[in-house]
């Protein structure tokens, strides 16, 4: 893998993210999933949730998080007290498919000079070690701020991607992630973005 140190510091642009081989690429492909739907429903070990950092619950995905997972993640939550935007916390995933539920706080848009893309590549890479720390096989994400924090698709889907691959290709675990669009036209954008980096998904 060539640039990883750069890709991880994030010093280098998407451009910049190049495999030493074709044979990695395909690799990373088979790792690596666009789908369209409600991450609720996803049968993977773990989905990930866009919070806020009070981990109490809100709108967007957070909200049908809860509603699907019932009361006992709003308890579970409660006991973790907060978490900072860039960290993730994990919990159980009560009445879902997914056994793991990792909550992860993304930053608020604010234009994209207040250090927003670190925050975010840091809730992709945080939610990760997590995972693999606990042995996640398979992990779904949403698109980390881009509701109702504002942050545009088109960027959040680079630095999403920059952050998986990063991971990806350091670490055996998770085997497999699906990064999970609400609407397809997200999923449209996602995939350009996958193509800025050689990948076909
Ligand atoms: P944030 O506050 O981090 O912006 P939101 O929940 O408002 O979080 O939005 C994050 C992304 O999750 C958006 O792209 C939104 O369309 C998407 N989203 C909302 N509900 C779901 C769901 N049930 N499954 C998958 N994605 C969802």
């Amino acid at each position: 893998m060539a640039d990883q140190a750069d890709e991880r510091g994030g010093r280098r642009g998407v451009g910049a993210f190049r495999f030493e081989s074709a044979e990695l690429a395909v690799q990373l492909m088979g790792r690596v999933e666009i789908t369209v739907g409600d991450l609720t429903e996803l049968p993977v070990d773990a989905i990930v949730n866009a919070a806020n950092a009070s981990l109490l619950g809100g709108g967007g995905v957070d909200g049908a998080i809860h509603r699907a997972a019932g009361p006992g993640l709003l308890e579970e939550c409660r006991e973790i007290g907060g978490c900072p935007a860039g960290e993730a916390r994990m919990t159980g995933g009560y009445r879902l498919p997914a056994r793991w539920v990792i909550h992860t706080v993304g930053p608020v848009w604010q234009g994209g000079s207040r250090k927003e893309a670190t925050v975010l590549g840091a809730c992709y890479t945080e939610s990760l070690r997590l995972a693999a720390r606990n042995n996640v096989r398979s992990i779904a994400f949403p698109a980390i701020s881009t509701g109702i924090y504002g942050y545009p698709m088109d960027r959040a889907s680079e630095v999403a991607l920059r952050s998986v691959l990063a991971w990806l290709v350091a670490h055996e675990l998770p085997e497999r992630v699906l990064l999970c669009c609400f609407h397809d036209d997200d999923s449209l954008i996602l995939r350009e973005a996958a193509a800025g980096f050689g990948l076909q998904l």
